[in-house]
């Protein structure tokens, strides 16, 4: 088995691990209800997209 011949210095770790973060979260605005949404996902509290409903969400 492959062995890493050297020890990963403090510096080149914490190098790698600097985009080791939490993914910003984009969102939109559903243009049928205004609730925020996830770009290019139908909407979770009305189930439309594009203008159109595609799902039924229970519970509207
Ligand atoms: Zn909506």
């Amino acid at each position: 088995m492959a062995v890493p011949k050297r020890k990963t210095s403090k510096s080149k770790r914490d190098m790698r691990r600097s985009h080791h973060k939490a993914e910003v979260l984009s969102l939109g605005t559903c243009s049928h209800c205004g609730q925020p949404k996830k770009p290019h996902f139908i909407c979770p509290s009305c189930g439309y997209y594009k203008n159109k409903e595609i799902v039924k969400v229970s519970g509207e």
